[in-house]
């Protein structure tokens, strides 16, 4: 092949001390990048069913069986130069499939008859890890494949001892997984596959210097798989330093987008009266599932308990509650126990619960890429949705700004909504 097999990871950059200034003139970006701010796709080959993907018998079995009968479109044109070895960074929408792009990659060039740990998947939240760890082990169940979560907030003796059992891929966040190589628990001479979800999250700013790290005890010719549904250009100017002539796929925002999910803004003259609105919706919003987005912890408690005090029946969950709490949390949402969620953008990203049919911006986002992580928890896999959006007299910028960034508009709410959900 003709790129270089040495990685520049020392190149990595501080914080954007060193990528081009985009006050140059004339900068247009990254290559690969086009100046709209989207991947530039290299890779033109579809292949539109999984029986033509050459796949482990026991992996075509695993997928048909967790309901898969055709691949979306990111599979369609990911998972073969996935497949092949190639360094792939894939752009698609959240909800388009991207999970399963990587886990039925990674489950095809691990060697099961080997308990040796073959991939490593980042995830920014421990929730997401343990989704995808889910999803590793349904795809893998006729394989017998070993997938173990390396997440914070758990035991880390135990997490040590089941590494140290053998498994063959681990999922986790940054800080356990590397706490867990300093530990020599996982050994990472073995490991062939680094993927990181959520790539645009991972590398920007908290997570960055963490990947390094990670990175760094990689072996040198470790294929690298980017996925994520927003890639900034600074992102992507990280992730020339430690990817080899990578594949670029993007799924345009056009096929998969918004569509298929209803967006609309309740006008709410002052921050006060949103809790008024949201009582009234509330039957609404219990017909199916609900998520509410809150931008603050403090506020997402605050919802919850007034909500509460006035007797309708809500969870919440953030970043500061313990993990077991989280969890349980979680199972009661999935399960359908609970049916409507309040929640920060901690639960933006990645998670998938089907029967969302209906999300919440109580607060709109304060940047504009966790609009579409937020209303992509709804309608997911072309199911339909609806967004509603809280817009004060002070949001009204931000939400135009909103629908100029994804071209789309945001209508107001018709007082016959619940025929939408
Ligand atoms: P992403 O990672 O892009 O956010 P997911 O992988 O979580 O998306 O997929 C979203 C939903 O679509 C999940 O419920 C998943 O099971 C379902 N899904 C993914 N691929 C397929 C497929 N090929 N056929 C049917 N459902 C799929």
């Amino acid at each position: 092949m003709s790129y270089s097999p040495e990685r520049r990871s020392e190149d990595w950059p501080e914080d954007s001390k060193n990528g081009p200034s985009k006050d140059q003139p004339n900068y247009d970006g990254p290559p690969g990048m086009d100046p709209e701010g989207a991947l530039d796709t290299n890779w033109h080959q579809v292949v539109e069913s999984f029986d033509d993907m050459n796949l482990k018998e026991e992996l075509l079995r695993g997928i048909y069986a967790y309901g898969f009968e055709k691949p979306s479109a990111i599979q369609q044109r990911a998972i073969m130069p996935c497949i092949q070895g190639r360094d792939v960074i894939a752009q698609a929408q959240s909800g388009t499939g991207k999970t399963a792009t990587f886990s039925i990659s990674i489950l095809q060039q691990i060697d099961t008859s080997v308990r040796e740990c073959q991939a490593l998947i980042l995830a920014p939240t421990r929730e997401l890890a343990q989704q995808i760890q889910k999803v590793v082990i349904a795809l893998g169940d006729h394989l017998n494949a070993k997938c173990h979560a390396c997440i914070g907030g758990t035991n880390v003796r135990e997490d040590a001892r089941q590494l140290e059992s053998g498994v063959h891929v681990v999922v986790g966040t940054p800080g356990r997984v590397y706490d867990m190589i300093t530990r020599r628990a996982l050994r990472t001479n073995t490991i062939k596959l680094f993927v990181l979800d959520e790539a645009d999250e991972m590398l920007s700013r908290g997570f960055k210097d963490q990947i390094h790290d990670v990175f760094k005890m990689l072996s040198a010719d470790v294929q690298v798989i980017l996925l994520s549904a927003t890639m900034p250009d600074d992102v992507l100017e990280v992730s020339r330093c430690f990817m080899r002539d990578p594949v670029r796929i993007l799924v345009q925002k056009e096929e998969l987008t918004l569509e298929g999910i209803k967006q609309f803004y309740i006008a709410i003259e002052l921050e006060e009266w949103k809790l008024d609105t949201l009582c009234d919706l509330y039957d609404t919003l219990s017909i199916a599932q609900a998520v509410i987005f809150c931008n603050t912890r403090r506020k997402v408690d605050w919802l919850t308990e007034s909500m509460h005090g006035r007797d309708f029946t809500v969870s919440a969950m953030h970043g500061d509650m313990d993990q077991r709490e989280r969890e349980v949390i979680m199972r009661q949402f999935r399960t359908g126990s609970s049916r409507v969620l309040i929640t920060t953008d901690l639960l933006a990203r990645g998670i998938d619960v089907q029967q969302v049919s209906c999300v919440i911006n109580y607060d709109l986002p304060t940047n504009r890429e966790n609009y579409i992580h937020r209303i992509g928890r709804g309608g997911r896999f072309g199911r339909k949705g609806i967004a509603i959006n809280f817009v004060t007299e002070a949001d009204r910028r931000a939400l135009k700004d909103i629908e100029e960034f994804y071209h789309t508009s945001i209508s107001e709410m018709p007082s016959d909504v619940a025929n939408l959900i």
